[in-house]
């Protein structure tokens, strides 16, 4: 159920409102909007008796929410969610390249990764600390040591950092680090990771898992809603099927959907989607043609010599050329490229 409000409701006549949610034993969600408030309700098992709300002074109107997910659908937020961090936003309008390694190295590598970023513009840099790898031989990223050459190319180069948090375990070392918080593939549905990101004040990254429809990745983004964090960017990196020349199947008719169902901004990481580098550039392209709010790319100085996902990373003549081709179509798609 939505409750929304008058355009003139005064901030009493809405705490009133949410007062009386709460005596009912339901939950209050205020979603403040451009030009008036409405007020999700969640928590109730069967139909809201809606009777004592829509007497109550200020009230405009209430509507049902028919969608198992409520906080994320459209239907009770029907203006587009803007994530705001300190270095960029991701939303309508614009279009925002998150770059960088799979993951961080050393730090000498990751600071010049991070130098030849900004040098070209880019606010955002994404690099694991800890990394989920299908082997347990396998490099699984640097940890708590990874999070500092993170820290410090923030500092350095003033770039908004996007790392992964893999378990309840590294929540606080990697809340303190992130702009971003990255909820990878194979946790999607980690519902305790969800609710504990769902309770942080940064904004996360929740990408869609390996073989989640596009119910199942919304009621995953509703855990964290739910839980009062708003601030969530969906991310489509491919899923699973019987095609195999490609390590993934980018699935980019999710965008326009997730547009039309939801209100989160959604981006598209052509990089895990394909497995492929000479993929990225044609994927990315298409991923802002269908309307996606951003790209997470997965780029480093020598692709072929990375300790993590190096055939699908690009090189950094790759990435200029992915720039100016995303410059190009940014005007006729009426984007502003950050
Ligand atoms: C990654 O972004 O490096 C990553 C591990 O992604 P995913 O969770 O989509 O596999
Ligand atoms: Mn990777």
């Amino acid at each position: 159920m939505l409750v929304v409000m008058q355009r003139s409701a005064t901030q009493e006549q809405i705490d009133h409102v949410l007062s009386v949610i709460k005596e009912m034993g339901l939950t209050a969600h205020p979603l403040p909007g451009a030009t008036r408030t409405a007020i999700g309700i969640t928590g109730n098992t069967g139909a809201v008796d809606a009777q004592p709300l829509s007497v109550l002074p200020g009230v405009f109107d209430l509507i049902r929410v028919t969608k198992s997910y409520k906080l994320t659908s459209r239907e009770m937020h029907p203006e587009d969610t803007v994530v705001q961090l300190p270095q960029a936003r991701l939303g309508p309008g614009t279009f925002t390249v998150i770059a960088g390694p799979c993951s961080v190295e050393s730090e000498a590598m990751i600071m010049h990764t991070a130098e030849a970023l900004a040098e070209r513009g880019i606010k955002l840099l994404r690099a694991g600390a800890f990394k989920p790898r299908t082997s347990p031989y396998s490099f699984q990223g640097l940890g708590l040591e990874g999070l500092k050459y993170l820290h410090k190319v923030r500092e350095r180069f003033g770039l908004g950092i996007v790392t992964e948090l893999m378990d309840l375990e590294h929540a606080s070392a990697v809340e303190e680090v992130a702009d971003l918080i990255q909820i990878g593939a194979r946790n999607m549905q980690n519902y305790s990771l969800l609710r504990k990101v769902g309770q942080m004040k940064k904004p996360v990254m929740l990408k869609r898992g390996l073989s989640a429809t596009l119910e199942e990745w919304l009621m995953a983004a509703e855990y964290v809603l739910s839980g009062g964090n708003f601030q969530v960017v969906l991310c489509e990196r491919g899923v699973r099927t019987f095609a195999d020349h490609t390590r993934n199947t980018l699935d980019l008719s999710i965008v326009p959907s997730i547009k039309k169902l939801s209100h989160l901004p959604i981006i598209v990481d052509p990089s895990h989607g394909t497995g492929k580098r000479d993929y990225v550039i044609p994927m990315g392209l298409a991923a802002m043609a269908a309307g996606a709010d951003g790209l997470l790319v997965e780029v480093h100085p020598h692709p072929d010599r990375a300790l993590s996902d190096g055939a699908q990373s690009i090189s950094l003549p790759q990435l200029d050329l992915l720039l100016s081709k995303l410059k190009r179509l940014e005007g006729p798609l009426e984007l502003k490229l950050v």
